[in-house]
């Protein structure tokens, strides 16, 4: 998913958090919704040695097309569930977890990762190898 997407996305969540008088919710949607994606600025570096440095590119620099191997250890269902505890414990508002869950069924509809890729622990027992098989989601 073009990282456009995952701004416009998260800065409608933002912007009914801030409209709510929540600015710190505000910013944290866009953190999780949106600049989520520097974990990708990792994957980019370890094959590369260099960093895209461009937020509007967050995201698209995708180690598999060169190795196969995914290491984005910031998207993962892992952490919308500590979101979802968290917010319910700390009862601050579900539009984080909102904004972190669009963000990654966004990247399974439009990058086509599988929907037990989009987690960490699979991701890492696989050895951050990512699966090519486009016909199934599982
Ligand atoms: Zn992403």
């Amino acid at each position: 998913m073009k990282s456009l997407h995952h701004f416009l996305v998260s800065l409608t969540f933002s912007a009914i958090a801030f409209v709510q008088g929540s600015p710190r919710i505000a910013v944290l949607c866009m953190l999780v919704g949106w600049l989520v994606d520097a974990d990708h600025e990792i994957d980019h570096f370890i094959y590369t040695r260099r960093f895209v440095l461009n937020p509007l590119k967050l995201g698209e620099a995708l180690s598999r097309q060169w190795h196969g191997t995914l290491y984005i250890p910031l998207h993962g269902w892992e952490f919308l569930y500590l979101i979802l505890i968290a917010s319910s414990v700390y009862n601050f508002s579900f539009l984080i977890a909102l904004s972190y869950g669009c963000h990654l069924v966004m990247d399974i509809l439009g990058n086509g990762i599988k929907i037990f890729e989009m987690s960490v622990f699979v991701r890492w027992s696989r050895g951050w190898k990512r699966q090519f098989d486009t016909d199934s989601w599982f």
